[in-house]
């Protein structure tokens, strides 16, 4: 089958031809109908996830099951899944304190990194994070597959594996929005758009996207945002402020992946308000924050790993969601790529021409 491979850092991939090994006890082999491309994923193509070339990257997708492992519990051959970033082993410390987003399966998985194929020279081709989707096929631990019984296109399903659970979890997991609340989005690519459409969801009254894109602006406005903020036209935070009163947002959701946005969103939170900071910079970033806001206004700051999602409650009741119609997908996908068109979804996704580009193995 072929593959998507990182055979060097910073260097374009390659597609190759690779003999993938049968499943372990405890793995499912998935035929990957589309997946989609992340910005985490050209991080790791940096590095950033410590995965050592040859590996194959990508970490959220939709696919069928072809075979199991004797082990394996939670799907069936035959059946449609998604394959999550995130893990839920359902045993390990996290699980059974119900804090599955920071499962050890995720982090376990790369660490020592899982061998899943041969490449033509014989040599072994790991999966960037225990994952990797950007290929026709991949053996996958049951641990981050779930079911979904829908037909709707691969190509928006697909975005249940990170983009979707991430946006709408750090809404309805991590800040717990209250209706009638007005909240702030930093950063409209696709995780800020799945924030903005969950925040309508919530019933919030006020919506402001920040954004400095113009497109992006607009089709956040298209998507529930009742103000638009381009910063532009002079500091955010002040704008924000102008907007809810001079106190600031109730909710501020950082989804930019920078410490800049990070501490704009702290700023432009209201006293005893709430900040949710999803993004990643690079793995050696620092926010610096004024004490004040840290120590005494009463501010609560988190942290929002895959938008804290337990993946098997979650994948099936935001792919309902989807089913309804209650999220819009259509917008955030940009483009479709073929497997050799991989190198194309990277350099856009970069340089943020795209919100969500899918590959489509074939
Ligand atoms: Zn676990
Ligand atoms: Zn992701």
């Amino acid at each position: 089958m072929r593959a998507a491979l990182v055979r060097e850092l910073h260097a374009p991939l390659t597609v190759e031809e690779v003999e993938l090994r049968a499943p372990h006890a405890d793995e499912a082999r998935v035929r990957i109908e589309a997946a989609a491309f992340c910005i985490t994923d050209a991080l790791a193509m940096g590095g950033f996830t410590f995965a050592e070339p040859p590996f194959i990257s990508g970490h959220s997708a939709v696919g069928e099951v072809l075979e199991v492992g004797e082990a394996v519990t939670r799907v069936q051959v035959g059946q449609r899944v998604v394959v999550a970033g995130s893990t839920e082993c359902g045993t390990c410390f996290y699980c059974a304190r119900n804090q599955p987003a920071a499962c050890e399966g995720i982090f376990g998985g790369m660490i020592p990194p899982r061998f899943v194929a041969r490449d033509a020279a014989g040599a072994d081709v790991t999966a960037d994070g225990g994952i990797g989707v950007f290929a026709q096929e991949n053996v996958l631990r049951d641990m981050q597959l779930v079911p979904v019984d829908s037909d709707l296109p691969a190509e928006h399903l697909c975005m249940l594996g990170c983009g979707i659970t991430s946006g709408l979890g750090a809404v309805f997991n991590i800040a717990e929005l209250e209706p009638g609340s007005s909240v702030a989005v930093v950063g409209c690519g696709h995780l800020g758009l799945w924030m903005i459409q969950a925040a309508r969801l919530a019933g919030a009254a006020a919506i402001i996207a920040v954004e400095p894109i113009a497109a992006r602006r607009a089709l956040a406005g298209d998507l529930g945002a009742t103000h638009l903020v381009d910063p532009a036209d002079g500091d955010p935070v002040e704008q924000v402020k102008a907007l809810t009163g001079g106190r600031g947002a109730d909710y501020a959701l950082e989804a930019a992946g920078s410490t800049v946005a990070m501490a704009q969103a702290v700023a432009m939170t209201r006293p005893a308000g709430t900040m949710v900071a999803t993004g990643m910079e690079a793995p050696d970033s620092t926010v610096t924050l004024s004490a004040i806001d840290f120590a005494i206004s009463g501010k609560r700051m988190l942290s929002s790993q895959s938008g804290g999602s337990h993946i098997r409650r979650d994948v099936p009741r935001f792919a309902a969601m989807l089913e309804r119609g209650e999220i819009d997908p259509l917008p955030i996908v940009s483009r479709l790529y073929g497997l050799d068109e991989i190198n194309d979804a990277v350099g856009a996704a970069r340089a943020r021409e795209v919100l969500t580009g899918v590959i489509v193995p074939g």
